[in-house]
């Protein structure tokens, strides 16, 4: 551009009127040395609403006057050194407006020279960038809130890029946050789900909802990990999906409670058998199966002879041991389609699917032998009696349960330590 050029656009006005129009705060000083340094030639609207200061207000004033407490004197430094070096100037700090109110400026400074080389004015491009500043500090204090849960949090992108992961999915998932940056979420995937499944999910987020379910994902050790996860879709200003927010909770400690739990249900404490609820059960359903099934069915009731006189002789714990080694006995002494009850306090019945009588008879008889061989210490020998009872065509539960019992009591009656088939 000529300097024919130069003139013709400041004295026609366009200039200054670019500059009253832009959205960037403008100050021009002159170049005086001295001690109250450059004063304000010119401030542009932006300038003036920046500042809450008027165009004549800062005339002739020198910079200074929006300098405060919280400006940093190393910026100030560094410009100082950057003008008298004929440096251009970049920086950033706190300055106030008229009204005292302090913002975080971003600006910069060159120097504008004359034909002659000298320094005249210095031109200074402002913006305040308070919101910019408070909405780093903003995300910095949520990406702190953030590492505080103990919840995982992952933000990918469209493209199925993370781009976040807090500390709790560092913990839960054994990524550190440099391993997870860049990867796919799939990263997590443990081939535990149908295809279907991810179909679900898609489909959710891609028309805008929150996609909530129990994945089972895949720890970078290689093991499982439950974990009850939201995947939700971040749209832009526009409405198109740009991200995607995963909160995962790990529930691998609550699944295996439960596991427990629903094993403590259905466990006899004391013998690790199944307890009377949950035998039972058992019960009904291989009753209803035989029946259905027109298959041979027998119940087996084991009752420790003279259990009383046991705890009387060696104690309370001592007879509780005693019970654990005829549980023992006849867990291992059945198939795996049988099922052994604690059924009362030394009462224990045996369930035999696909079983006839005499089959009953000989695994009732055998059971018996073993109890009465195993060793018992200091207690001597301990034995039971059996009553073995085979399903009738069209009898009931109870029925069969009521022949079962008498014998057991047969058995007893006929002198105990042996087996009656009622
Ligand atoms: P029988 O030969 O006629 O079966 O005589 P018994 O003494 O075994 O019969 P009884 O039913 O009179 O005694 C059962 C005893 O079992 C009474 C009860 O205190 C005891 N018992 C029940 N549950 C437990 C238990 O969990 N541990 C212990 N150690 N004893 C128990
Ligand atoms: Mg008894
Ligand atoms: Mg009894």
């Amino acid at each position: 551009m000529s300097s024919h050029d130069e003139t013709w656009l400041v004295r026609s006005g366009l200039l200054r009127s670019a500059l009253e129009q832009s959205f960037n705060s403008v100050l021009i000083t002159d170049a005086q040395p001295g001690p109250m340094g450059p004063r304000i030639v010119y401030a542009n609207p932006a300038f003036c609403e920046m500042t809450g200061y008027s165009a004549t207000e800062l005339l002739g004033q020198t910079p200074r006057i929006l300098q405060g407490a919280l400006t940093s004197p190393e910026v100030l430094q560094t410009l100082r050194e950057c003008l008298q070096a004929d440096r251009f100037f970049r920086g950033s700090t706190i300055n106030y407006r008229k009204d005292g109110r302090p913002y975080t400026v971003e600006w910069n400074i060159s120097p504008v020279k004359d034909e002659a080389g000298v320094t005249t004015h210095y031109v200074s491009v402002q913006q305040d960038i308070s919101a910019v500043t408070e909405a780093r500090a903003t995300s910095q204090l949520l990406a702190q809130a953030l590492d505080a849960t103990q919840d995982a949090v992952m933000i990918a992108n469209a493209q199925g890029e993370i781009e976040f992961v807090n500390h709790g999915f560092e913990l839960i998932t054994g990524y550190s946050r440099v391993e997870a940056l860049g990867q796919n979420p799939a990263m997590l995937k443990s081939g535990e789900h149908t295809e279907a499944f991810y179909g679900r999910l898609w489909a959710a987020i891609q028309s805008g909802q929150t996609f909530r379910a129990v994945f089972i994902n895949r720890h970078k050790q290689g093991h499982l990990i439950h974990c009850e996860e939201t995947v939700s879709p971040i749209r832009d200003a526009g409405g198109a999906v740009t991200h995607f927010v995963s909160v995962i909770r790990d529930q691998t400690a609550r699944a295996h409670t439960e596991q427990t739990l629903r094993e403590q249900a259905t466990r006899d404490p004391l013998t690790d058998l199944l307890n009377r609820r949950a035998g039972e059960w058992q019960l009904e359903r291989a009753f209803l199966a035989a029946r259905e099934g027109q298959k041979p069915f027998c119940l087996i009731m084991a009752d420790v002879d003279h259990f009383k006189a046991i705890n009387d002789t060696w104690g309370h714990p001592a007879g509780d041991q005693v019970l654990q080694r005829v549980a023992a006995v006849l867990r291992t002494g059945v198939r795996a389609t049988d099922s052994v009850v604690r059924w009362g306090g030394e009462e224990f019945l045996l369930v035999l699917p696909y079983c006839e009588q005499a089959a009953a008879l000989l695994q009732a008889e055998r059971l018996r032998e073993r109890v009465a061989d195993a060793e018992q210490g200091e207690m001597g020998r301990v034995t039971v009696s059996m009553g073995v009872a085979e399903l009738q065509r069209g009898e009931t539960l109870a029925n069969l349960m009521e022949r079962v019992d008498q014998a057991l009591y047969q058995a007893k009656h006929a002198g105990r330590n042996q087996v009656s088939g009622g």
